[in-house]
C-alpha cells in the first residue's frame, strides 16, 4: 500500500458482471488515507444506511485498518452484507472525490454548503437513485429483481458515480439546475454519465473483462477487433450494456443509445432532444465518441502489421490510459465553464482551452482535434468561434470568450495580487474598477460568488497556476422592458407585458500566477441571442419560480430535483415542468 493511501474492494461495474472465472467483478481501488469512524464516517462522506421503508437503521460499519475483510469474501456475501454495501459506496465517492480534486488542483465543496456528504445505501424500496442537496446525500433504492433477489442500485459503480458527480457538479456550478436553455439540464446529465463511464473505464480489470475473447486465447486479442467500430461495439457498447443490466428498472438505457446514435446535424434543433436524458445522450455520444478515436490512435502506433494477435494487456493500459485523459480534460473543464446558462458549444470551448493552457501543442494522439470533430459531427462547434489562428476553438477572442487583447487596457494598480487569490471583495474591485472594459454590465446587481487559486499538473510534469474566480449578475425586470434593454432583445410571443422575468448573467475570470487576467469566460446580461433563446424556452414550457418570474433565482427547491429527473428517465412525465421555487 502507498502511505497516504487505502485500498479497498469495489463492484467493478455490477454484480452482473463476472471475470473469467464466473465470479462477480471486483476492482481494488486506491482512495486517500483517512482516520474512519463507524459508517463508514469520514471528512467527506458520511455513510448513513437508514431504510426509510422498512424502518430499520443498519449497524454502521467500521473499516479495518489492517486487511480489507471483503477481499476474498464469496459473490454471496459481497451482495447480501449490508456492510459491503456501505463499503461500496464509500470508496466509489470518494474515489472520484480524489479524482475531482486531483484533476481540478484544489479541494472541491459540495454544493449544499456542508463538508460531509450522507450517502444512504438502502434508502428505500423503490427503483431509484438521486442526489438532494436540501438533505444533503445521496440515496440509493433497491427492488426486487427478474429471479425475486433484491438488486441494490448502491452496487452499480455507474449509479453511485452518476449521482456523486450531480453532487460534485452542483458543488462547482450550483446555478446549473437553475432551468435555462434545454442544453443546461441535458449538460447535468449527459456529463454525469461521461465521468461515470470514464471511470469505470480507467479501471483496467474491467476493460480486460470486456476484451475478454476466448477464442483468441485468455490473455491474447485479435488485432482486426481493435479498429475504431469493433472497439465501440465491444467495448464502448459492452459497458454501456452492462450498466443497468440488473438495475435496468432505475437506469434507462441513455448510454446504450448514446453509444449507437448515429450522428445528426439538427438534433438540437429537434423538440424532441429537448428532453435532459436525451439531449445528454449527445454530449455523452460526442465525448465518448472521442474516446474510442483516441484509443484507437494510440493503438495505431503499436500495432504488429503481420500478426494477427497482440497481447491484451497494452491494449488494456492504452483504454485505461485513454479514458483517464479525457475525464481529467472533462473535469478541468468545467472551471472554464460558464456561470449561468452552460451550452453545448461552451463546454466544448472549455474542453479545448483548458486543455491548451497545460499542453500547447495537441500531442501524439491529438485529444483536441478528436473532440472537435467528433462535436462537428452533431453541429456543435466552440462557443469561442473557430476563426482562430493558433489553434480552432481555443484562445478566445473578445465576446463570449474573452482574453484581454492587451493586458494594458486592464487597471491593476486597484488590487493587491495576493488578496486576488483570496478576498470576494478583492476581486469584486477588480471587476468594479474593469467593469467597462470587462464588458460587464453595471445595472445589473452583480456579486463574486468564489475564488480558488489551484495548481495543475500536466501530463509531463509541467506546473500550472491559476485564480479562478466567478461573479454573477441578476437583473429583474418586466417583459415590456426587455426590447430597451439591449438591440436584439425581445420578448417571447405573447408574453404579457407586465410578465415579471429575471435574467442571469456573470462570468468566469481565469487569473495567471501574477495576478494577470488570462481569460474572462462571459455570460452577458445583454447578450440577445442566449437571453431570447432562455426566456422563448422557459416560456413556452410554462416555467416560472413561485414569484411568477419567468427565469428562475438561484437556490430552487433544491431536494427533489434530481429525484424528479430521475423518475422520469422513461420520458413519460414532463420534465422539469413542475419545479418550484
Ligand atoms: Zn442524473
Amino acid at each position: 500500500m502507498v502511505p497516504g493511501n487505502r485500498q479497498l474492494t469495489i463492484i467493478a461495474q455490477d454484480p452482473s458482471v463476472k471475470d473469467a472465472n464466473g465470479k462477480i467483478l471486483r476492482a481494488n481501488v486506491r482512495i486517500p488515507y483517512e482516520a474512519l469512524g463507524p459508517g463508514p464516517r469520514g471528512y467527506r462522506v458520511h455513510v448513513v444506511d437508514y431504510d426509510s421503508s422498512q424502518r430499520v437503521l443498519y449497524h454502521p460499519w467500521q473499516i479495518d485498518d489492517g486487511t480489507d475483510l471483503f477481499a476474498q469474501s464469496p459473490d454471496d456475501k459481497l451482495c447480501s452484507d449490508p456492510a459491503f454495501h456501505a463499503q461500496n459506496v464509500y470508496a466509489i465517492v470518494m474515489r472520484l472525490l480524489a479524482r475531482f480534486e486531483a484533476a481540478l488542483g484544489r479541494r472541491v465543496s459540495w454544493g449544499f454548503g456542508g463538508h460531509q456528504i450522507q450517502a444512504v445505501p438502502h434508502a428505500f424500496a423503490d427503483a431509484n437513485a438521486y442526489y438532494s442537496d436540501d438533505a444533503h446525500g445521496l440515496f440509493f433504492g433497491y427492488f426486487p429483481g427478474v429471479d425475486g433477489k433484491p438488486v441494490y442500485t448502491c452496487l452499480s459503480h455507474d449509479v453511485v458515480a452518476h449521482e456523486a458527480t450531480h453532487a460534485l457538479l452542483d458543488g462547482l456550478r450550483n446555478t446549473y439546475t437553475v432551468p435555462s436553455h434545454p442544453d443546461q439540464a441535458g449538460f447535468h446529465e449527459g456529463f454525469a454519465d461521461i465521468v461515470a463511464l470514464l471511470s469505470v473505464f480507467g479501471l483496467p480489470d474491467v476493460v480486460r473483462a470486456l476484451l475478454h475473447n476466448t477464442r483468441a486465447g485468455g490473455e491474447c486479442v485479435y488485432v482486426k477487433d481493435l479498429e475504431v467500430d469493433k472497439l465501440r461495439s465491444t467495448a464502448l457498447l459492452g459497458l454501456a450494456e452492462q450498466f443497468g443490466r440488473e438495475a435496468s428498472r432505475y437506469r434507462d438505457d441513455c448510454l446504450r443509445r448514446a453509444v449507437q446514435r448515429p450522428p445528426r446535424k439538427h438534433a438540437l434543433q429537434d423538440a424532441s432532444f429537448e428532453e435532459s436524458h436525451r439531449r445528454g445522450e449527445i454530449l455523452s455520444a460526442a465525448v465518448l465518441n472521442s474516446f474510442i478515436h483516441v484509443w484507437a490512435a494510440r493503438l495505431s502506433t503499436w500495432l504488429p502489421k503481420t500478426e494477427n494477435k497482440v497481447r491484451v494487456e497494452r491494449v488494456v493500459e492504452d483504454g485505461a490510459d485513454a479514458a483517464e485523459h479525457l475525464l481529467t480534460m472533462c473535469i478541468r473543464a468545467l472551471d472554464y465553464c460558464p456561470v449561468v446558462d452552460i451550452t453545448f458549444a461552451d463546454f466544448l470551448s472549455a474542453l479545448l482551452t483548458a486543455d491548451l493552457e497545460l499542453l500547447p501543442d495537441d500531442g501524439r494522439y491529438k485529444y483536441r482535434q478528436v473532440l472537435r470533430e467528433q462535436f462537428e459531427a452533431w453541429n456543435i462547434s466552440p462557443a469561442s468561434g473557430t476563426q482562430e489562428k493558433a489553434e480552432a476553438g481555443v484562445v478566445p477572442e473578445w465576446g463570449a470568450w474573452e482574453r484581454p487583447t492587451s493586458a494594458s487596457l486592464l487597471n491593476y494598480e486597484c488590487v493587491h495580487r495576493q488578496s486576488l487569490e483570496q478576498s470576494l471583495d478583492e476581486v469584486f474591485r477588480f471587476l468594479w474598477e474593469n467593469r467597462r472594459t470587462l464588458g460587464v454590465y453595471e445595472d445589473a446587481y452583480t456579486w463574486v460568488i468564489s475564488v480558488r487559486p489551484c495548481v495543475r499538473l500536466g501530463p509531463d510534469g509541467f506546473v500550472l497556476r491559476e485564480t479562478i474566480s466567478e461573479y454573477r449578475q441578476s437583473l429583474d425586470l418586466e417583459a415590456r422592458q426587455l426590447p430597451s434593454l439591449c438591440k436584439g432583445m425581445k420578448k417571447p410571443d405573447r408574453m404579457p407585458n407586465d410578465a415579471q422575468v429575471r435574467l442571469h448573467g456573470g462570468g468566469v475570470l481565469v487569473f495567471d500566477e501574477f495576478g494577470h487576467l488570462k481569460y474572462h469566460v462571459r455570460s452577458r446580461i445583454d447578450n440577445p441571442s442566449r437571453q431570447n433563446g432562455r426566456l422563448d424556452y422557459l416560456w413556452r414550457n410554462g416555467i416560472r419560480d413561485r414569484l411568477g418570474r419567468y427565469g428562475f433565482s438561484d437556490g430552487s427547491p433544491q431536494g427533489q430535483r434530481f429525484a424528479l429527473m430521475h423518475a422520469r428517465r422513461d420520458g413519460t412525465v414532463e420534465e422539469m415542468g413542475d419545479w418550484d421555487e
